[in-house]
């Protein structure tokens, strides 16, 4: 039996700010059709896409969900490594890049702090300046902000805190099936008004064991972020094909070791009875009639 679909979304790091070698930053990879998407490019993002041999020059879109660190650090080695002429790259146009209000200064800065490679490589290498040209589209409300191809991708706003602004998620439809991407969200109604009924749910999640609750940092990443309760509530609500955890964001301390991924799926199981996944590096979902998980294999 084939897995493969013409519909695939891979969990390229699963992660946090914590660098973590086996959960690389928050990156999702969206093929569906001819097109390929990336959706945040946090650490590592560039090595997880050679592991699946798509080069870089192959991405048609990186779309953003906010501008927390952990999912936009790995932009600037996606964006000037994916220009080499090696076959990992070859990225001949521009870099297009959608993401709520800030995508453009961040493109621009990273322009200005990297203007001495981007000369170098043109004078040297004699790569083509449109390669590391960028076209940035931003946006500030509801609505799609990609449409090619068969696939439309809506960006829908999600709450991440009060400081944290913008935050958006991504839902991305193609011939009749779906997938909804959180972003970094608390419990939030929006993404079940975009998320009901679709066939993949990418949820993000934080646990904690209640004794490093007392810490008052703790207590606002908490905030920040979805339990596995909650998280176990909206998927009951939509009712997805797949329910699926990316963004594991498990909190610890030198005292109080972290939850476990066995916690994590008892906690959400007080909540959610139904199709569970707990995302990993390179976790592909094949989404055709139904939803089919498949783990990496070099
Ligand atoms: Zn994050
Ligand atoms: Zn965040």
């Amino acid at each position: 039996m084939t897995s493969s679909s013409d519909f695939r979304v891979t969990l390229l790091g699963t992660g946090t700010p914590i660098p973590r070698p086996d959960r690389f930053g928050p990156s999702t990879l969206v093929e569906a059709g001819d097109e390929k998407l990336l959706i945040d490019a946090g650490r590592g993002a560039t090595m997880r896409l050679y592991q699946l041999k798509v080069p870089m020059g192959r991405i048609d879109a990186l779309l953003l969900t906010h501008y927390h660190s952990d999912h936009t650090v790995g932009i600037p080695d996606f964006w000037l490594t994916g220009w080499l002429t090696s076959f990992y790259a070859r990225r001949t146009g521009p870099l297009r890049v959608i993401g709520p209000v800030g995508a453009k200064s961040l493109m621009t800065a990273l322009r200005d702090a990297y203007a001495a490679d981007i000369k170098i490589r043109i004078e040297d290498e004699k790569l083509p300046l449109q390669g590391i040209a960028t076209s940035v589209e931003e946006f500030d409300q509801d609505g799609v902000v990609y449409e090619r191809n068969g696939v439309k991708v809506t960006a829908f706003e999600v709450d991440h805190g009060d400081a944290i602004k913008p935050a958006y998620g991504y839902r991305i439809d193609y011939d009749g099936r779906s997938a909804v991407i959180s972003g970094d969200t608390r419990y939030n109604e929006n993404v079940i008004k975009y998320g009901t009924g679709v066939d993949l749910l990418i949820h993000e999640v934080a646990c904690v064991r209640p004794a490093l609750m007392q810490e008052v940092h703790i207590q606002r990443i908490v905030a920040h972020h979805t339990t596995p309760r909650e998280a176990g509530l909206i998927f009951a609500r939509t009712k997805p094909k797949l329910a699926a955890y990316t963004h594991l964001v498990f909190l610890a301390s030198d005292r109080i070791p972290a939850l476990t991924v066995d916690d994590l799926v008892t906690q959400t199981r007080q909540t959610y009875a139904g199709p569970l996944e707990i995302g990993e590096d390179l976790m592909a979902f094949e989404i055709g009639h139904t939803v089919t998980v498949r783990r990496f294999q070099p």
